[in-house]
Formats: C-alpha cells, structure tokens, sequence
C-alpha cells in the first residue's frame, strides 16, 4: 500500500507523524483529503480537526492556524497550535471555549471580531478532537450483529 510522510509540527517540536494512508485537512479553501502522490500544493491550515489514517486506523488532531505543504511523496502542516485529540484537556478547552464567547460577545469593530471567531474555532476544534476520541472508545454495541 503506497502512503505519504505526514507530520504536524509547532515550534514545540512534532506533534504526530505517520505513514499515512490519507489525511484530511482543514484549510481556508475547504476540507480536503490527501492521498499518496498528490499534487503538490501549500495552503493555510484553519482551526480545526485533522484525520490521518493509517491502514484502518484514524487518528485526530485538533489544530489552530498555519500552513500545509503537500509534496509528492510528504504531507507537513506547521500549525500555530496543535494537540493530539488524546492529549486534549477537555475541562480546559470547555473553560476556554466559553471564555472565547464571553469575549466575542464584546467585539464589534469587524477586525476584532474575526480574531475572536478564530480563537472561538481553536477551543471548538480541541472539544470536537477529544469528543471523537470518546466515541472511539464506546464501541456503538446497536451496530453489531
Ligand atoms: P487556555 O486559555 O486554555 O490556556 P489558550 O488559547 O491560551 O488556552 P493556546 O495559546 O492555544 O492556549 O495554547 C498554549 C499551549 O497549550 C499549546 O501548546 C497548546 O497545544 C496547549 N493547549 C491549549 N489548550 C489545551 C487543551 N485544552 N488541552 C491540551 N493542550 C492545550
């Protein structure tokens, strides 16, 4: 089975990398899924959550800004921010998550406002990732035979 190099990097160091066999990214054009041999390509990252698959396995990452290089044979995203949905302190994001509300409510030049959605997004990405997670070790027991 072919896969990419993937890795997600912060100036914390690497944050997660794998052989994958696909990843999805979100970026400010879209969600997109990149599979081995893509065409090369370099975006900016948007916060949200990221999917690599390894075989049959899926992994999250919840990620704030930055940017995303695809290469021929590698996918790296340098993230301003980037958390393992496994790493991902829920209590902290949720505290967060209503601060960022709180703070966006008292925004009203266009510029502000847009820098308090983004932070909003970050907070919302990181619950997103550690609710995924959760699902992942609740087995949904109605789907099996
Ligand atoms: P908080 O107000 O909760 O500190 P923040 O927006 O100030 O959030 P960031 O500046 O986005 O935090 O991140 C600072 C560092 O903390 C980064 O390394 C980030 O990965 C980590 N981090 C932030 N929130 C969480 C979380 N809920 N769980 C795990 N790591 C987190």
């Amino acid at each position: 089975m072919k896969t990419t190099a993937f890795a997600v990097v912060t100036i914390e160091g690497t944050v997660e990398s794998a052989d994958a066999s696909s990843v999805t990214i979100p970026t400010a054009d879209g969600e997109i899924t990149v599979l081995p041999e893509h065409t090369p390509l370099v975006s900016v990252l948007k916060p949200g959550v990221l999917t690599v698959r390894t075989g049959d396995k899926e992994k999250h990452v919840a990620v704030s800004g930055g940017f995303v290089q695809v290469a021929a044979d590698s996918v790296t995203i340098l993230a301003d921010t980037a958390e393992r949905a496994d790493d991902i302190d829920v209590r902290r994001a949720e505290a967060a998550r209503k601060r960022a509300e709180e703070a966006m409510d008292k925004q009203h030049e266009r510029e502000d406002l847009a820098d308090a959605a983004a932070e909003l997004q970050k907070h919302l990405a990181r619950l997103r990732a550690a609710e995924l997670v959760k699902h992942r070790r609740t087995p949904d027991r109605s789907r099996q035979p």
